[in-house]
């Protein structure tokens, strides 16, 4: 969760745009005739999020996705906030029970022995994301939710943990069409690099990602001030973007391809 990982991210995203190719559904569009869908993540359920990210958010009546890990200090001492949060409208989404990546990769340091994917069979992934989501459901009353892999790594010792659980989700981040969705992790980013970001995208982008993890504070920071520049550019462009949770885009891109 350092600079690298979101290099990390960007590289993924780069490899994954030559897997797969699908014309159909770059052709359709999301509710009310939008083109383009935005779902805003926050991830690692970090203290500057419940302090700085959801009043920005609730201020401009913009709705969001916050990948919770139950482990975390800011889940475990501030569940009723969580809870809010999704009565308020907002997702929950799962971001796995302890966070594990692999640690055989460049600037993981900080992945701990006891939690190193490279050493956790699938079947214990399975476990831990099952739970995450009863977790989940216990305070958001929802049965479906939506996944974002830590540090996107879907390799275990045994295999690929992200496709033994993908059908226990509406969406998984990073599994989405890689043809028609971009993806960008700020860290120390102006409002006006995430602008430009969006706005230099070509017409075959359809769902933009954008994933934050601290605001004003944590680790991967946007400042609040720049954090709050880009939510007031998202309001000021609602016709031409769809923002919501992502699970709520997901549902709409199942709907999408009845
Ligand atoms: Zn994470």
């Amino acid at each position: 969760m350092r600079v690298t990982t979101v290099f990390t991210h960007f590289l993924f995203f780069s490899i994954t745009m030559y897997l797969a190719y699908h014309p159909l559904v770059a052709a359709q569009q999301w509710p009310e005739g939008h083109k383009i869908a935005i779902s805003l993540s926050y991830d690692d359920a970090l203290n500057s999020q419940l302090d700085n990210a959801l009043p920005a958010l609730n201020q401009r009546g913009l709705k969001a996705s916050f990948y919770i890990v139950p482990l975390s200090d800011a889940f475990k001492n501030r569940i009723e906030e969580w809870r809010q949060l999704a009565k308020q409208g907002h997702e929950l989404g799962n971001h796995s029970l302890f966070h594990a990546c692999l640690s055989a990769k460049p600037g993981r340091e900080w992945v701990q022995a006891s939690n190193a994917l490279d050493d956790k069979t699938v079947q214990a992934m399975v476990n831990e994301i099952t739970v995450a989501n009863t977790v989940l459901t216990s305070l958001d009353g929802y049965s479906e939710h939506t996944f974002t892999p830590p540090c996107f790594d879907q390799m275990v010792k045994d295999g690929n943990y992200v496709e033994a659980v993908k059908e226990q989700f509406v969406g998984v981040k990073s599994l989405e069409d890689p043809n028609s969705t971009a993806l960008i992790g700020p860290s120390d980013m102006s409002s006006a690099q995430i602008i430009n970001f969006i706005e230099k995208q070509p017409p075959n982008i359809r769902l933009i990602n954008v994933l934050f993890h601290g605001v004003g504070g944590d680790h991967l920071v946007t400042t609040t001030e720049e954090h709050a520049k880009f939510l007031d550019y998202l309001v000021a462009n609602q016709d031409k973007y769809w923002v919501d949770t992502y699970r709520n885009i997901m549902l709409a891109e199942k709907s999408n391809l009845k």
